[in-house]
């Protein structure tokens, strides 16, 4: 079999595909429910999947709602992306230990086992290239963030219902994987024999699916694969033209759009904490009130607090507008001149776990809207 022919794994046999990552040493992480949320967590067995599942979403609104089938994937994204365990929330990057003259340091330990991450959208692998690029691709590499993310398996899986504040297709970000992992699964067969369809992306993809019960897929089941990513396509719950998105807002900076957006947002942080790309972290040193253990920790942090700009002499952005501004015209503007795309996939996380529905859409529409005027 080539290596772009699709192949076919049966629904029953997927818990084989678990067992052999495991087997091969990795910490398998996927989709799990758990608070009425779909959160990624460790996974044992299917059963660990929120089988059976959905989630409804609209602006400052999430549901996980349950299906008439069994579905193993048949829902959108939820508040966590997988930077929660490439890009650690609170990490330690070191510890030291006073001893006389002596000072012992000690270095973070890096994960035991790789990670195999199972689900990942479509525009999760674009916000996992992206923050590749900010991480790996300077002059500065994280190292924290590269022995999380070397030796990680990817296993995709191509979206089958678009969520109610999904945009990626605006974003040329999906629904269906590309590039960028190791396995890509299409759930099929909803009317019948219910299957996985499996495209490999690299040679470990390759390695490990040629341990696992398959055949080749038929062509009916290729043509409903590309059907189930193409009807996924035409139901995206949001969409956002991105033409020129860079110019656009650095005409805009003084518009009387941010004020309004202002006069709602809470600067709470949420819509940071939940996108897949926001990378900004604080480092705090702490030590004991002996003096002789100290450590220092990095925190994800937010353009959304007034400490976060703060230069000698005080806070550089101490309005809520300057603070949306500044998230808004990085993500889709001055990304670009930073890292050479935007900050945005499209996953619609801002917009469903904003408390009070700010909607990145509706932003850029409403200034576009008023050149037009
Ligand atoms: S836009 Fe929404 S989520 Fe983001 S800081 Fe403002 S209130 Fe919070
Ligand atoms: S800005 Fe919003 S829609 Fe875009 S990637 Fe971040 S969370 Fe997703």
């Amino acid at each position: 079999m080539s290596a772009t022919t699709p192949a076919v794994l049966a629904l029953d046999d997927f818990q084989s595909l678990l067992d052999a990552l495991a087997e091969r040493g990795y910490r398998v992480v996927g989709p799990t429910l758990r608070d009425r949320a779909i959160v990624y967590d460790d996974i044992d067995s299917v059963s660990d999947l929120p089988v059976g599942w959905t989630d409804e979403q609209e602006a400052g609104r999430y549901r996980a709602v349950k299906r008439a089938d069994d579905a193993l994937f048949g829902y959108a994204v939820g508040p966590h992306s997988w930077k929660k365990f490439l890009h650690p929330p609170v990490l330690r990057m070191w510890r030291a230990r006073r001893d006389g003259q002596d000072v012992q340091l000690m270095p973070e330990q890096a994960p035991e086992k790789p990670f195999a991450f199972i689900g990942v959208r479509a525009c999760e692998l674009h916000a996992i290239t992206i923050q590749d690029r900010v991480f790996l691709g300077g002059a500065h590499v994280d190292p924290h963030y590269r022995v999380r993310r070397e030796g990680a398996f990817i296993v995709a899986v191509n979206c089958a219902v678009a969520g109610g504040t999904c945009f990626c297709v605006s974003m040329h970000s999906g629904p269906k994987a590309e590039a960028g992992f190791d396995l890509a699964l299409t759930e099929i067969g909803a009317g019948g024999e219910r299957a996985l369809l499996i495209e490999t992306g690299s040679d470990k993809g390759r390695e490990l699916l040629s341990s696992l019960a398959h055949r080749a897929a038929r062509a009916e089941e290729i043509a409903e694969g590309e059907a189930i990513v193409a009807r996924t396509a035409d139901s995206m719950g949001r969409e956002m033209r991105s033409d020129g998105m860079r110019e656009l807002l650095a005409r805009n900076l003084e518009h009387s759009r941010w004020d309004d957006v202002a006069q709602r947002c809470l600067t709470c942080g949420n819509c940071t904490m939940v996108c897949p790309t926001c990378f900004c972290t604080s480092v705090e040193d702490s030590s004991d009130l002996a003096g002789v253990e100290s450590s220092r920790t990095r925190r994800w942090d937010s353009c959304f607090t007034v400490d976060f700009s703060y230069i000698h002499g005080g806070s550089v952005r101490t309005s809520a507008r300057a603070r949306y501004r500044q998230w808004m015209t990085h993500k889709l503007a001055t990304w670009f001149d930073q890292f050479g795309t935007s900050g945005c996939v499209g996953c619609g996380r801002c917009i469903t776990w904003c408390p009070v529905g700010i909607d990145i859409t509706e932003e850029v529409r409403a200034i576009r809207a008023s050149e037009a005027r």
